[in-house]
């Protein structure tokens, strides 16, 4: 099931400009004055400037550089909604494939969506990136340049959070994504704790996470907290069925002392029944998860619909009744498709595959 390590875009294509650290960036100016070192790397991150913007460096050195070390990302499509408040992009990649950015501003912070994959190999059907199944791994440069990208865009406020919550699962890129981690933290001096790696249960991932110094959150798409049910929804159920995945959860919140969150999109007639409600809570009691209810995004290839906004907060409530704390996720950008792989699938349907049909409980 998890894809093979391939890097992007082909493992002979020269590192893309942000794949560089700063070593790397010393190789790259070679046979330069030492503080060309300097400019370029307090332009590119402390600054947040293009290689263009970077007016110390003298011409010819940033023609030759983005000769050999091209951005990544192109922009294909940019939509705005919410006021201007979410922002999202349609990113081309250099071999052709593409991926999707959400920068969301709210009162407290600003929040980046990035995807860590070209799609994804773990066929849940609710959800529009599984349904055109798995494409390439995203490269670190990649996915430290959508960062790199919101970070801009979202001036003159400062961007706070990264969630993992795109297009592709985190844990099946390992070691780009806690690369990227490691630069976005170190490089673009985010705090650990304002990033999030959302995954749908790989458990040796989780388990990997649960040894890395730095103290990343944790989301956990559960959806289901029966196997009878999450079987249904989540193929690698049946992998890593729930009880394996809790004791990795276990193992996770000892190691990190941070707070779980399962995530849960609420289908109707699927998850969102009281037994449901009752065997989540008991989950969360045991690991002291918090609940975060997202509204479903209808996507083409789904038939199911989504629970009703009454349900929701009926759901909510049996979770609060049982001293599970439950929190119903605002939905951002629903009219720019900003749900995981949505605009993609608009703008180039001609690559998405057809949906695979499971059984769906009665
Ligand atoms: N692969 C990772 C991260 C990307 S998906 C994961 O599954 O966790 C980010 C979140 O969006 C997950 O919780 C996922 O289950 C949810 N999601 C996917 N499709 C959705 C849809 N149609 N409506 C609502 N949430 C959806
Ligand atoms: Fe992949 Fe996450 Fe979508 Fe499942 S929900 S197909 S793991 S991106």
């Amino acid at each position: 099931m998890t894809p093979p390590d391939a890097v992007s875009p082909g493992p002979d294509a020269p590192p893309t400009l942000y794949d560089l650290d700063r070593a790397a960036l010393a190789d790259a100016l070679a046979g330069e004055p030492r503080y060309r070192i300097d400019q370029l790397w307090e332009g590119l991150y402390t600054e947040g400037r293009t290689l263009d913007e970077i007016t110390t460096l003298p011409k010819r050195l940033r023609a030759e550089l983005a000769e050999a070390h091209p951005v990544s990302l192109v922009e294909h499509v940019q939509k705005r909604a919410d006021n201007d408040q979410t922002v999202k992009w349609l990113w081309s990649l250099a071999d052709g494939d593409s991926v999707e950015t959400v920068l969301m501003h709210y009162r407290d912070r600003s929040t980046v969506c990035i995807s860590s994959q070209a799609g994804c190999a773990m066929g849940c059907d609710f959800c529009a990136t599984g349904q055109m199944g798995f494409r390439r791994q995203l490269g670190v440069g990649e996915i430290l340049e959508q960062v790199i990208r919101a970070r801009r865009a979202a001036q003159p406020r400062r961007l706070s959070n990264v969630v993992f919550m795109g297009m592709g699962e985190p844990l099946a890129n390992y070691d780009a994504v806690w690369t990227a981690i490691r630069r976005i933290h170190g490089d673009l001096g985010l705090s650990a704790r304002n990033l999030t790696v959302s995954t749908v249960g790989l458990v040796p991932g989780i388990r990997r996470m649960a040894k890395e110094a730095l103290p990343v959150g944790l989301a956990v798409s559960l959806h289901a907290a029966t196997d009878e049910v999450r079987d249904q929804m989540i193929p690698i159920n049946s992998r890593w069925p729930i009880e394996v995945l809790a004791d990795a959860c276990e193992e996770w919140t000892a190691a990190s002392r941070r707070r779980l969150t399962f995530e849960w999109a609420m289908i109707a007639g699927v998850n969102d029944t009281d037994a449901q409600a009752v065997a989540l809570a008991t989950l969360c009691r045991r690991l002291r998860a918090h609940v975060n209810l997202i509204p479903l995004n209808p996507t083409p290839g789904y038939p199911t619909v989504g629970s009703s906004p009454a349900r929701v907060q009926e759901f909510r409530d049996l979770l609060r009744q049982r001293g599970t704390n439950a929190t119903i996720r605002q939905n951002r950008g629903t009219d720019i498709d900003a749900a995981c792989g949505q605009l993609r699938a608009d703008t180039n349907g001609a690559t998405v595959a057809s949906p695979r049909r499971r059984r769906r409980p009665e």
